[in-house]
């Protein structure tokens, strides 16, 4: 049975440290690769192009998007963020497992188009801990902090439409727990049903009387 890539979508609310436990998983596993979203909002110190993210101008986003260079994008707390197309398409074909790091607008999106894809959710272990996590961070200004623990409460409204949650308390157990949901997503009819389908049209001549005794 020919290993497939699967497409993976893991969402969470800023500051839960979904970019830490993907990150590992990436440096850790040969097997997962690792999409770079396009963003109109401005670097974070510490953050380089191409790297976390393809920092972009509105105007060459918008130009992304009239091209069909995107598979989704959000506007998300007043910036554009994307997934650039090439990269995803091509780690597929390559067999790999390819993890995107979106919000729940996209990651609703990229349901629609592909219906395999294996949509996890990264929740903190309680919303005290989400607002020391995200304030820890020291990054952000005081109105950004208030706007993004807002945007949490409005995407917890949409964890049902997710395939898994994982609780982000301790880092190694979390990032068994996500490896292993990934390993067991490829077990799934859909992500092998080019093989079953030739098994079963192989087993049709049973059903006639033939065998190859
Ligand atoms: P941040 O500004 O904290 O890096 O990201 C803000 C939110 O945008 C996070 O929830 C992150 O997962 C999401 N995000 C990052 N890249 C993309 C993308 O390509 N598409 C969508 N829809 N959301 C993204």
């Amino acid at each position: 049975m020919k290993r497939q890539g699967i497409l993976i979508i893991i969402s969470g609310f800023a500051g839960v440290g979904k970019g830490t436990l993907v990150k590992r998983l990436v440096q850790k596993y040969d097997r997962y690769a690792l999409s770079i979203s396009m963003t109109t909002r401005a670097p974070r110190p510490g953050e380089e192009n191409g790297r976390e993210y393809f920092f972009v101008t509105k105007d060459e986003f918008e130009r992304q998007i009239k091209e069909n260079g995107l598979i989704e994008y959000a506007s998300y707390c007043g910036n554009y963020y994307g997934t650039p197309r090439a990269y995803v398409e091509e780690q597929m074909a390559q067999g790999k497992d390819i993890i995107l790091e979106i919000e729940i607008q996209g990651a609703m999106k990229v349901k629609e188009r592909f219906p395999n894809a294996v949509l996890i959710y990264v929740l903190p272990p309680s919303a005290a801990e989400l607002e020391g996590r995200l304030r820890g961070r020291a990054t952000e200004t005081e109105e950004k902090i208030a706007e993004r623990l807002s945007r949490a409460a409005a995407e917890s409204e949409g964890l049902e439409q997710y395939d898994y949650v994982i609780v982000n308390d301790d880092l190694d157990e979390c990032e068994c727990e996500l490896h292993g949901i990934l390993c067991a997503a490829h077990f799934t009819p859909g992500q092998n049903i080019s093989f079953i389908n030739e098994l079963r049209n192989d087993l049709k001549k049973f059903q006639k009387g033939e065998t190859t005794v």
